[in-house]
């Protein structure tokens, strides 16, 4: 059996019952704007109000609390969610952890993980440099390293919201799903496909180093060069010996759809200014790639993730106020909300 065919709607019921009263049932509601401009119900489900401010406290939860008793503790590499979940759920279990990440990880999701009261250790510019301190630690200290996409507990933590989704609007036509490492993808896709296989499930990412996107092209894991983005969230690579949730986006994503910095800019304006919600660019690229019609024709409702609200707010008071951001070499011209 293939693992792939080992990964169920089982693994997702099961998790259910670990992250029940702590990392579940959030809100699932429709946004009133996006439901005009698309003439279907379109809903947000809410991760952004978990208390990591991140849907990543599922999977992570999922998986801590599978780990043995006397683990000695647990370590990850993360552009911060992941990191932030781990951390929590280690600390409800009262277990170390190290948090690995790389210096393009904004400073207040550092501060985030450190309240939590997890070690961070800083390493290089890109995922992959994290990756390799986390290693280590599992060679020189015997850590275990949780994975923020490539494992079934955490995938089937995740797509604990696809089903969550589905119970609440069993209609649901299509689902956007925000894409990087693909753990939340996978589970979502294989949660709401078990319950109605023809629900449409769309990965989304930025146009500036998407890995997933990359990968799926070629039929193998790539890598591509990591930049700045105001998706920080769905930087990083998928890991060239990927084993679960990349053949699980194969087999069940329907389709990938890029999106730009522009489109992520005014999304994230649209989001604050009709709904009045505070989110991280990686949260509203299934928005931006439906205004933008660079998505099928909805048969029905529409829901999408709005997956957390770790963002910087300096630079997000200045994309509410419509000025210029610096993105590495890269300006993301401002546009007053409206104007
Ligand atoms: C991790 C993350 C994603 C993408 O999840 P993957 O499982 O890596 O595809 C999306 N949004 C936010 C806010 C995240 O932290």
């Amino acid at each position: 059996m293939t693992d792939t065919e080992a990964f169920s709607l089982v693994d997702i019921l099961a998790a259910r019952n670990v992250l029940r009263g702590i990392a579940d049932a959030t809100p699932f509601v429709p946004s009133p704007f996006m439901t005009d401009r698309t003439g279907h119900d379109f809903l947000l489900k809410l991760e952004n109000m978990q208390p990591i401010g991140a849907f990543k406290l599922r999977g992570a939860l999922n998986a801590v609390m599978k780990l043995p008793e006397g683990t000695a503790g647990v370590t990850c590499c993360s552009t911060g969610n992941h990191g932030r979940g781990v951390a929590y759920a280690a600390a409800q279990r009262g277990m170390r952890a190290a948090i690995c990440m790389s210096e393009l990880v904004p400073q207040a999701k550092v501060d985030g993980i450190r309240a939590l009261g997890a070690e961070v250790r800083i390493r290089g510019r890109s995922q992959d440099d994290a990756l390799a301190e986390s290693q280590r630690l599992v060679q020189a200290e015997g850590l275990v390293e949780i994975s923020p996409f490539d494992d079934p507990h955490v995938i089937a933590g995740q797509g604990t919201i696809g089903f969550e989704m589905m119970e609440a609007r069993p209609d649901l036509d299509t689902i956007l799903v925000p894409l990087s490492g693909g753990g939340l993808a996978a589970g979502v896709a294989v949660a709401a496909k078990s319950v109605n296989p023809r629900v449409r499930v769309i990965g989304i990412t930025m146009d500036r180093g998407a890995a997933m996107h990359a990968s799926l092209a070629a039929g193998r894991p790539v890598e591509v060069e990591e930049v700045p983005s105001l998706a920080d969230s769905l930087g990083g690579g998928i890991g060239m010996e990927n084993r679960l949730s990349f053949p699980l986006c194969q087999e069940y994503l329907d389709d990938t759809v890029l999106v730009t910095e522009d489109e992520i800019y005014h999304a994230m304006q649209v989001l604050f200014y009709e709904d009045r919600i505070v989110a991280e660019g990686a949260c509203v690229v299934g928005i931006a790639a439906m205004l933008a019609g660079k998505l099928p024709e909805p048969r029905g409702p529409v829901g999408t993730i709005i997956t957390g609200r770790n963002l910087d707010m300096g630079l997000f008071h200045r994309i509410m106020a419509g000025e210029d951001v610096e993105l590495g070499d890269k300006t993301v011209k401002g546009q007053r909300y409206g104007a």
